[in-house]
Order: C-alpha cells, then structure tokens, then sequence
C-alpha cells in the first residue's frame, strides 16, 4: 500500500515528542500545518485544447521567518505530499539555524508532456495564483523535483511585472545572470558530500574506498553521483525513472551525465560493460553507502529487510518510512537523515536570499565555505546527541530541529 507522506512526517513528529517530551499542545499544533492554497490553472494548450491544471502552496510553519521551500512539478503531486514536504522545510531550516520557515509547493502535471511555451504558460499562471502567498517577507520558494533555474527566472519575472519593480528575493535557485547565486545548483549535492565526508570520518571509514549506488540522477543524483566519483569511489550503479545502470567494476559517471544531459534516459544508454537494472533491483543491491535522491517511500516495510549497506544518506525527502528506520537502527545502518543530508540545497537558497537582499553577491569560495561550515556545525550537534542518547540520527536530529521550533513559539506566545 501506498504510504501517505503526510502521515509519515506525523509519525515522525509523534517519535520525536515521545523522546523529548514535547508539552502535547505543541505537538499538537506542530502536526498542523499554517495554511494551504489550492488553485486550478487552466492552460491553453499548443493544440488549442484547454487544460485544467492542480497547484498547491502549503505553509506549514513561519514561526521562525518566512516560509522556505520548493516547488516540484510531477504527476503524482497532491496536498498531502506538498504538506509533509512543508513540515520537513520546517526541521530543515530549524535544524541549520536559518531564519525560515517551512513551505513548499506543487502542481500535478507531468512536465516532459509539455512544449516549453505550455511549460511557461502554466508557472506563471501558478506564479500568478499565488502570488500573495509568496514574496521575500512571506514565503520564497525554490527548484525541486523537475522545475529549475529558468522556471525560478519565470516565476521572478511574473512577481516582478505584477508589483512594477524588480524583486529578485521572491524566489531562490534563479539564473545567476538575474540575481541567482554561484553555487545553488551544486548545493545539495555539496552538502551530501560534506556530510558524508564527516560521517564516514566519524565511523573511521575512508570515504574513497566506499562503493556507492544512487538512486535519481537529477541535481541532486547527479551532482553527488560526480563528487563521489571525483574523490575516487566506486559508483555501482545509478538510476533515473526509466531504470538503472549496475557495473561492478563502477560506472563512468562523467559519461553518463553528458548522456542524460542530453535528455537521453539511463536505459538507452549502451555500453555492453553495464547490466540494465530496476529501481527497486537498484535499492537492494549490496554497496557500502545508499543514497536515495529521488523520491518518498522507497525504503519502507517491504524491502528493509533486503537492504545491503552501512550508511543510507537520503539526498530525497522521506525516501525512508519510519517503519523502516526502526529497522535500518536495529540492523546497525547509519540512516542520515534528509533534514540534514540534503539540507544543502536550501542554506545555499538562505545565502542567494541574503545576497538579493544586500544585492552584493559572494564568490563560490565563500559559498562554499560557508555551507560547509553550516552544514558541519548541524552534523556535529546532531552526532552529539546520537552518541549520547543512542538513538536514530533522525530522532536525534529532530529533537534539535523541533526544539527550536518549540522554543520560537513559546517566545512568540499564542496571538491574540
Ligand atoms: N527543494 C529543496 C529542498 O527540498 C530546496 C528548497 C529551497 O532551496 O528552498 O530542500
């Protein structure tokens, strides 16, 4: 069955109130989201059809600034998945101290389906039907799961025409040529590799030596997929939604980046070398170090028992269900969790928002740093209370994630 991301970013709150114990009316009103919009967007088609389109924006908590996160574009988008992924903006912006809030959004489409002028046509109207929820002071939304720069440039462009003057702090993830930062399109795929450099340090386990296997090979697959490779690992196998590639000798990423850059998919690609595989072959195949970074659910009750490895880095949001994170502890795999692994994307998002805001801009050298130093502090603090505590990274990352949350509203109080 199908598993409700929804309920999971619930369950997950529940598992973190009990360890902690949170005052039950903050948990309560944690498990509630601030507000939700849904708007129809119509789109008249190239061939002169008419189509109604579903979006979402969903804020779940602006208690510590304004609200923080994506927009995907993907057929099975609905409310409830864009407000699990909300509450996990929440955890993430908390978790690196970033001033933000969590909100996220989505329509349902399938965006391969559409030529570029129905893909422009349907962001901005979207951008149109919410745009008194968004703005640098409400709510800043950013690329996710196929959207990118040039949908981040329509949606500033729209925001922009609409107020008359030019707002570049509306959206994050921009072209850089308009505002965009240095750095933003590696940046979760950065900050997967920091986090992973200092675990396996933790673990004394050399991380070139690592065999690896990555599941999704967009922006954040293919950018880890290559730092990985870079530093010297071998890369088992990688996939993308048309199935896996596995060579046991370790695939050549650079190749297999320039060939999906082409809009090619994985499983036309021909070297007789690598063996075609499926998602789900690809998530029980042995390896040292698994890094989901496509999608929810992919680790759940079904399949945990099949799962050869030592580390589970998830570079999606809640690829693991907490049914399955109960076990990966029991069986002694190190889950690091989204909130902190993938965390990346959305600190180099807070230092474009600060760059727009000054409007002077960094170079990548600071960048980087700078996500580093971030992205090293968290881990550090969460490691600390997993050492201590021995209990799940997520559990251990949550309690500092939630507190300060806690904390932000209790300081706050309860209007009026
Ligand atoms: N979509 C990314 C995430 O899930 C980035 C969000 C952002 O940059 O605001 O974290």
């Amino acid at each position: 069955m199908e598993l409700n991301p929804y309920e999971v970013a619930k369950e997950q709150i529940d598992i973190v109130a009990k360890e902690m114990g949170l005052d039950p009316n903050v948990t309560r009103y944690l498990k509630r989201i601030e507000r939700a919009l849904i708007v129809s967007i119509p789109i008249m088609m190239d061939d002169g059809s008419l189509q109604i389109f579903e979006g979402y924006r969903v804020h779940h908590s602006t208690v510590r600034g304004p609200g923080k996160g994506g927009i995907r574009f993907a057929p099975n988008v609905n409310l409830d998945e864009v407000k699990a992924l909300a509450t996990w903006m929440t955890w993430k912006c908390s978790l690196l101290k970033l001033p933000l809030g969590g909100a996220k959004g989505g329509i349902c489409v399938n965006p391969r389906e559409l030529s570029k002028k129905e893909l422009e046509k349907l962001t901005r109207r979207y951008a149109t039907a919410i745009i008194n929820f968004i703005g640098p002071d409400i709510d800043v939304p950013a690329p996710d799961v196929n959207t990118n720069a040039q949908i981040m440039a329509w949606i500033m462009d729209t925001y922009s025409m609409n107020k008359g003057m030019a707002v570049p702090g509306v959206v994050t993830g921009k072209p850089i040529e308009i505002g965009g930062s240095v750095g933003r399109n590696s940046a979760t795929g950065m900050g997967l590799y920091f986090v992973i450099d200092a675990m396996c340090e933790k673990l004394e386990m050399k991380l070139e030596t690592q065999k690896i296997i990555v599941q999704g090979f967009g922006n954040v697959g293919g950018w880890i997929a290559k730092l990985l490779y870079d530093r010297g690992c071998k890369i088992l196998a990688v996939s993308d939604i048309s199935g896996g590639l596995y060579y046991s000798e370790g695939l050549e990423i650079e190749k297999l980046l320039e060939w999906t850059r082409q809009g090619n998919y994985l499983k036309d690609y021909n070297d007789k070398r690598y063996k075609l595989i499926t998602n789900e072959e690809l998530l029980t195949t042995g390896c040292d170090i698994l890094i989901p970074a496509a999608l929810e659910n992919q680790i759940t009750k079904d399949n945990v028992n099949d799962i050869k490895c030592k580390i589970v880095l998830e570079g999606a949001n809640g690829p693991t269900s907490p049914e399955a994170d109960q076990i990966l502890f029991k069986k002694g795999i190190h889950v690091i969790p989204d909130i902190l692994a993938n965390a990346g994307g959305v600190c180099v998002s807070y230092f474009e928002y600060v760059q727009d805001i000054h409007a002077y801009f960094w170079d990548l050298d600071r960048i980087n740093k700078e996500l580093k130093r971030i992205l090293i502090e968290a881990f550090e603090d969460v490691y600390e209370i997993y050492k201590e505590r021995a209990i799940p990274l997520r559990t251990a990352a949550y309690i500092i994630a939630v507190s300060r949350i806690a904390k932000a509203f209790d300081l706050r109080g309860i209007f009026p």
